[in-house]
């Protein structure tokens, strides 16, 4: 299956007025830990936090609701949230701890999960794990590059960034810059161009903007855990939902950007292994 295994898809948005002003598109992420952290589901998260620079997000472990909000959206280079897992069990003394995560990251948290060779003490303490959808990510230069140089605006000025319809969009408070994919993709992280999971096949509940309108997410449930969850969340009014089959442009479009990017992948694993070059597939 082009989506990895599921329970079921849905369209969604918080009802949060706060978080859909802070949030990439309907604030899931934000929306979703948020609640598991009130309903004492989970102790604290490891989340995208402000770094030092503009736009170069620094791994922080969330314990309120305020410290998820300015969290809160998507930032186009790479957290390495992964790393303040352990940070967050040995020094936080968190037993039950959330995470959001991009699908290479996901991957290995399920690897440290599922083979805990010397992270016996974190395995079991991942209640929930929230997936990105993530076709490409970029060093923090190449963003600076592209956004300060090729579009002529400081990082500070830039309240928004964020990909589709074929272009990297940049907001500011007066204005929307645009740069065509095609310009971008050359300074992709190397390793993007062989990852082939586009819609965190391996989270709890995966989410990203593609599939549903402007200012909603795609949903993806996958494990009982994290379908319960999420319906809880529902259930409490924490988020609004629509049927996938009722929204525009819908299902079709994340399945078709699901299958060109492991055909992409699958084509350039090929030429490196002809090159003699490792692959981790
Ligand atoms: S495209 Fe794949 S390897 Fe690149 S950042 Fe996204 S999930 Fe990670």
């Amino acid at each position: 299956m082009v989506l990895g295994t599921y329970k079921e898809i849905v369209s969604a948005r918080s009802t949060d007025r706060e978080i859909q002003k802070l949030a990439q598109d309907g604030g899931i992420v934000t929306g979703l830990l948020a609640y598991a952290l009130d309903e004492k589901i989970i102790e604290g998260a490891v989340v995208a936090g402000p770094g030092e620079e503009f736009w170069k997000p620094q791994p922080m472990v969330a314990m309120t609701s305020d410290e998820l909000k300015a969290a809160a959206g998507t930032k186009y280079t790479f957290s390495p949230n992964v790393m303040m897992l352990k940070k967050a069990v040995r020094q936080y003394g968190i037993e039950k701890l959330g995470t959001v995560a991009i699908p290479c990251q996901t991957m290995g948290i399920r690897k440290t999960q599922t083979y805990p060779f010397g992270v016996r003490f974190l395995a079991d303490k991942i209640k929930l794990l929230v997936g990105i959808y993530c076709m490409e990510n970029f060093p923090y230069t190449s963003l600076q590059t592209f956004i300060c140089e090729k579009l002529g605006i400081s990082m500070e000025l830039v309240e928004k960034m964020d990909i589709g319809k074929g272009k990297f969009w940049v907001y500011t408070q007066d204005d929307v810059l645009t740069l065509p994919l095609k310009e971008t993709h050359g300074y992709e992280q190397a390793g993007c161009k062989i990852c082939k999971d586009y819609v965190a096949e391996l989270a709890d509940v995966s989410t990203g903007s593609v599939g549903s309108p402007d200012g909603w997410s795609t949903v993806i449930t996958r494990t009982d855990a994290g379908d319960s969850i999420f319906k809880q969340a529902v259930e409490a009014g924490i988020f609004e939902t629509k049927p996938i089959e009722e929204v525009k442009p819908g299902l079709g479009l994340l399945e078709k950007l699901a299958a060109q990017k492991k055909e992409k992948a699958e084509k350039n694993i090929a030429a490196r292994k002809e090159m003699g070059l490792p692959t981790p597939f």
